[in-house]
């Protein structure tokens, strides 16, 4: 057993504590949302008061927060204030499941380095469903010692772990991963918009794409339209699951990535200019599956 502290426990970091803690470790939850720590506190989780209170003791501190700024404040400060990294022990194992800039894993990972503490990213795959099912896919940049030492853990919450590179590179791997799931949205959005508007029932539409050759993700196990898939965010008013500005951000980073390496990538381009209309139309806090309601006809 491990005294493991969890910060951010938000549709992704409640499932993945409550794997941890059902995995027989001692999970000390915090989050800005005391609904969110009671959840986890109801799964056998102990409340943490603080960041601050959540760290003492523990040997692994994992954290799924929203985006870069967040985890940068949390671990490096902000304002004056000192950052979490000056009340961890030396020799703890953080794991930032956050999709994050890659240059933020590295700047915080460098001042983790100075205080003898091990950071890596570990970016993750697999939605609600897999942080639930405990299915996750882990992409993690750090070094090969320092993934043997987190692989314990990630395998309690996820099925899949791969080692994307040095630090930051889980990062890039996610956001290559995600912009593509952007895109695939979109176009699953945009096809069955299309069938339904010619009076396809969108089942049997969806099924005939899944196993054909415009099969993907999101019509296997995430399908935009209601009442498709009965557990996808799409059957319950878009709430939960992935968040439209969760998207939006990450289109945002692949962006920033493809200025800063001259890299083309125009259907990254056009789905982020896509998600961020959705957004300024008021959607940005429901999944971004439903994107599909700016291409259905009314
Ligand atoms: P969420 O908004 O549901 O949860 C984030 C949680 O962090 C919230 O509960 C919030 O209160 C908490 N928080 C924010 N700042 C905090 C702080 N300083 N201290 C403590 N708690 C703080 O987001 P999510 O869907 O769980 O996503 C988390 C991360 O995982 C994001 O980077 C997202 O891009 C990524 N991700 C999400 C999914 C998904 O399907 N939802 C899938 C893969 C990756």
């Amino acid at each position: 057993m491990t005294t493991i502290a969890f910060i951010g426990l938000g549709n992704m970091g409640g499932p993945m504590a409550i794997n941890l803690q059902k995995a027989g470790h001692a999970v000390r939850a915090f989050d800005l949302s005391k609904e969110a720590v009671a959840k986890v506190v109801a799964e056998g989780a102990t409340a943490a008061f603080s960041a601050q209170d959540a760290v003492q003791g523990a040997k692994v501190v994992v954290t799924m927060l929203p985006a870069s700024q967040h985890v940068e404040a949390l671990f490096l400060g902000k304002d004056g204030a000192p950052g979490l990294l000056a009340s961890i022990a030396p020799g703890t194992l953080v794991i930032d499941s956050s999709t994050i800039a890659a240059a933020t894993s590295q700047k915080v990972a460098k001042a983790a380095d100075a205080a003898g503490i091990d950071f890596i990213d570990a970016p993750v795959s697999g939605g609600t469903g897999g942080a639930i099912a405990g299915t996750l896919t882990f992409m993690v940049g750090g070094t090969t010692a320092q993934l043997e030492r987190a692989q314990p853990y990630l395998e309690k919450m996820g099925a899949n772990i791969f080692h994307a590179g040095a630090v930051g590179a889980g990062q890039t791997a996610k956001i290559c991963n995600n912009m593509l799931l952007g895109i695939l949205m979109v176009g699953t959005s945009e096809a069955i918009a299309l069938g339904v508007a010619n009076g396809l029932d969108p089942k049997v539409l969806s099924e005939i794409m899944r196993r054909s050759s415009g099969g993907n993700w999101a019509l296997e196990k995430y399908n935009p339209f209601p009442g498709v898939h009965e557990n996808a965010p799409a059957s319950k008013g878009y709430a939960g699951g992935f968040g439209t500005d969760l998207m939006l951000k990450d289109l945002g980073l692949a962006q920033d990535n493809a200025i800063a390496t001259k890299a083309s990538t125009p259907l990254g381009g056009m789905a982020r200019a896509i998600y961020a209309a959705h957004s300024i139309a008021g959607h940005g806090g429901e999944d971004f599956s439903s994107v599909i309601k700016m291409l259905q006809k009314p």
